[in-house]
This record gives C-alpha cells, structure tokens and sequence, in this order.
C-alpha cells in the first residue's frame, strides 16, 4: 500500500503545480493574444498598403483600364512600388521575378497607410495575379502565390470597381460579375481626390513574418524560463513553508505521544498559522485539564485505597479488643491447618475463656467487663509473640493458633498465660477484682479439619472448666 504524502510535500507540489499552471495559463493566453494580434496587424498593415497601392495607381493612370492601355498593370505597379531590393526578400518570391504578393514596401508617399510600427514589415499579400486588372484578360503575369511547404497560409485581395463589380476575385468572386451584399460590407473604399474609386477587401489568414516569428520564439522562451523559475521558486517555498508547517505539527504529534506515554501534561508552542494556534491552544488546554484530572483521579484513587484498605482491617478486626475477630481467624486457621499437614508439622490450638464473666459484668458494670476484656486481650497479644494467631472467639472467649508448636510446647506457653493473667494487679481496675483464664488444648494430627481440632480444644476447655477453673488442659 502507498504511504500517504507527507504534509511538506504535498505543500510543495501543490505550489509547484499552483506555480506552473498560473505561468502556463498567463504565458499562453498572453502569447496565442500576442499571435493574433501579429495575425490582425499584418493584415490590416497589408490591406492599408494594398489600398494605398492601388489608390496610387488609380491617381497615376486614372482608371485600371488607362493604366493597362499604357502597359503597367496593378500587379506590376505593385511590384514596382516594392522595388528591386525586395526580390526574394519573402518566402513566397524566394525565385523568380517579383510578384505583387511579396511587395514589403509601404505605400508611395503622399497616401494614407502608415508603415507598421513594431516587429518589421509584412509582405504584401496576393492579389491574386490571375485576376490582374490591369493585364485582363490576358494571363496573370505572375501566377498563383506559390503552395506546398514554407507557403503563406491564402490571404488575399478583393477588388472591386466603384460599383462592386469584380476586378480581382481571389478565385472566390468571378471577375466581373457584381461582388455580393455580405462582402460588401467587409470592403474598405478607395478614395482618389475624395472620390471612391474601387473597393477592396481580404480573404484568408495572414500569418506573423519573420520578426514577428522570432519575437514569438523569444517570448516562448521567455515562458518556458519563467515556468522553471516559478516551479523552483514554488518548490522552496513550498519546502520552507512545508517544513515550518510540519514541525509545528510534529511537535503536537510528539507531545500527544508523550501523553499516550503517561505524561499528561505538554505544552506545545501555540505559534503559527491560526489553525496550528487554534489546534495548540485546544491541545494545551486539554492537556492541562487531563492533568488535572488524572492529579484528581489519583488522588481519589489514593483515599480509595486507604478507605479500603482501612475497611478491610476493620472487617477482620475485633472492635472492643483490636484482636482479629472470629471470621478472620477461621479464614486463616484453614490455612495453617492444611499447611501444617502438607509439611508435617506440629499445630496446636487453643480456646481460653475468662472464669466466672458474668459475675464481673454484674458485681463491677460491664464497663469494667470491657476493660477486662481489653486488658487479657492486651497480654495475651503481648505474650504470645507474633508467630501466632490470636482472635476473639466471642463474648469472653479468645482461640489461638500456635503454628510448628508441639502440645506439650503449647501447654507451656498457655501455662504462662493463664499465670500471668492470674497475676495480674486487677484491683487497681476495681477493688478485690479477681481475672483467671480456663484453657483448653488440641494437637491431634488425626484431627480431619481445623474444626474437628478446634472442637478437640473446646471439650479441653469444658475439663478445664469442670476441673475448677483457672487451669490448662489438654489431651
Ligand atoms: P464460666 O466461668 O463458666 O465461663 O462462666 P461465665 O460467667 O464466664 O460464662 P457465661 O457464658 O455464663 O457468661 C459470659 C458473659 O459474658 C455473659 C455476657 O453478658 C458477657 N459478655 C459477653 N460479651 C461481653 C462484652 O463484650 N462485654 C461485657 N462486659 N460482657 C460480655
Ligand atoms: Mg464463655
Ligand atoms: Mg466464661
């Protein structure tokens, strides 16, 4: 598949081609305007010259018919005006005598038609010598303008007497028969001393002459140099214009991929067209507000974690004592249970319940219950060390789980417990304020379940508590 043009570039063709086509449109249409207008010129310099010719000769014999009678026809006057300089001066009359369609000189003084001002003279177009006046009827003298390759394109000359009748029909109008309405109207008079004499009109096209030709070639040249100037002017400016562009664009581009990368914040430079600074503006602004968002998101996100994290201790904690509360405790037992079988290790379990509870809540208030709670809880968590699992079972009841501990281990520690209980100074909470602790114990590994054990310990803790209380069992 074809990759898409890069921005520079297409900028630069679109310049180059903007550049050459406005060249080429204003170049041709100023020069096909230039060739018509050469076209135009010439012909109407050469019918003023023919006019001017033929005015000269009607002055000078008095009519076509005199001047014949005198042996000078119009296309021989016409070819004496042109003088003996001008012979094979044309492409037409490059041999031979000089015809009267390659007459270049501009009417005999004393008559109206200015010599051309511009790119040099033009032949004098054919007046057809077959139908030279002044040699009727016999043949023309000059013959045919000449055809084939290098010939002028048929321009011709019309001439009719004062009365439109036909002298010379440019093989289009019969020589003698009355010119028709239409090219009437065409026809230009005449005038000998102010009366109109004869009529003459053109047919055909009449092509630019040599100069014209050469001054054409130069502006060709001239055109086809200014197309390649405004192509290499377009393509820099298309490039540097292009290459400003697109480092404004790649710096937005850079900036939204370190965005896609995680850093929200980017500021581009909003310099540039108004597009690229309206573009920048609304990036830098959106830049700015994903930022602060994300800063916001975090942050929430942050007190989220914290919230959730303080729940879920709150959710496994005991409110009263700060102990793990009894569902958490049974999660986790589960889990010491089923890995001290895989690795074969020893794992016993306590239930230790406070003697006579309810007699504390009633002889000192529950206030002082709590207290109690909260102090056996303190020195037990404090004893026990951090290996293992300690939680309030409910009410006045804790279990413990002593991980990798053998029982009789296990009735040492629990010993301890209980004695430090006993021993401590509980009438400084309230007077005569006696706390003792019955425990029961269970180690069994034939047990099936950590419940199975924890059952074990409870029927431990009933011995204990039919035993008199304040006192360790175990099987
Ligand atoms: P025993 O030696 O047989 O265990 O007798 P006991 O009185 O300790 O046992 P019993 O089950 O008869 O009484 C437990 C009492 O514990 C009853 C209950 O009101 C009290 N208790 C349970 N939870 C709390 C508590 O959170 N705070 C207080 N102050 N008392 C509680
Ligand atoms: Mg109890
Ligand atoms: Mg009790």
């Amino acid at each position: 598949m074809l990759r898409p043009l890069s921005l520079r570039l297409q900028l630069t063709l679109a310049l180059m081609l903007t550049g050459l086509a406005v060249v080429v449109t204003v170049g041709g249409v100023a020069y096909l305007e230039l060739q018509r207008k050469f076209s135009s010129q010439a012909a109407q310099q050469a019918t003023a010259h023919f006019r001017a010719g033929v005015a000269s000769y009607l002055q000078e014999f008095g009519s076509f018919e005199s001047g014949k009678a005198r042996g000078v026809g119009l296309g021989d006057y016409l070819a004496r005006l042109r003088g003996p300089d001008a012979k094979g001066a044309g492409p037409a009359s490059s041999d031979g005598p000089p015809r009267p369609w390659d007459v270049r000189r501009g009417p005999p003084p004393g008559h109206s038609g200015e010599p051309r001002p511009g790119p040099g003279p033009q032949p004098w177009p054919a007046p057809d010598g077959r139908d030279d006046p002044g040699r009727r009827p016999g043949p023309p003298p000059d013959g045919p303008p000449p055809a084939g390759p290098g010939a002028r394109p048929p321009f011709r000359f019309i001439l009719t007497d004062a009365n439109y009748r036909v002298l010379l029909g440019a093989g289009s109008y019969p020589q003698g028969e009355a010119l028709p309405e239409a090219q009437r109207a065409l026809a230009e008079a005449v005038r000998v001393d102010g009366e109109i004499r004869a009529y003459v009109s053109t047919e055909g096209v009449l092509s630019p002459g040599q100069d014209d030709l050469a001054y054409l070639a130069a502006m060709r040249q001239a055109l086809l140099v200014g197309a390649i100037a405004a192509t290499v002017l377009a393509a820099l400016l298309g490039l540097l214009l292009g290459s400003g562009l697109s480092a404004r664009l790649r710096r937005l581009t850079q900036a939204v991929r370190r965005m896609h990368a995680g850093e929200l914040l980017q500021r581009v430079d909003a310099r540039g067209s108004a597009e690229i600074e309206a573009l920048a503006l609304a990036f830098n602004h959106m830049s700015e507000a994903l930022a602060r968002s994300d800063a916001e998101l975090r942050a929430s996100h942050a007190t989220i974690s914290s919230q959730a994290l303080q729940l879920k201790e709150l959710s496994i904690r005991d409110a009263l004592t700060g102990l793990y509360n009894r569902r958490h405790f049974d999660e986790s037992v589960r889990q010491l249970f089923e890995d001290s079988r895989r690795h074969g290790q020893d794992l016993t379990l306590v239930l230790a319940d406070i003697d006579w509870f309810k007699r504390i809540n009633d002889q000192y208030s529950h206030a002082v219950g709590d207290e109690v709670l909260r102090r056996v809880a303190a020195l037990l968590e404090r004893q026990l060390g951090g290996a293992r699992l300690l939680a309030r079972y409910g009410g006045e009841e804790f279990v413990m789980a002593l991980p990798q501990t053998p029982l009789h281990e296990a009735a040492d520690v629990c010993e301890r417990l209980r004695a430090s209980v006993a021993a401590e100074d509980w009438g400084q909470l309230a007077p005569r304020l006696q706390v003792s602790l019955s425990m029961g114990l269970a180690a069994d590994p034939a047990a099936a379940s950590a419940a199975a054990l924890l059952e074990q310990a409870d029927a431990q803790l009933y011995r204990a508590k039919d035993a008199g209380r304040n006192r360790v069992c175990h099987a």
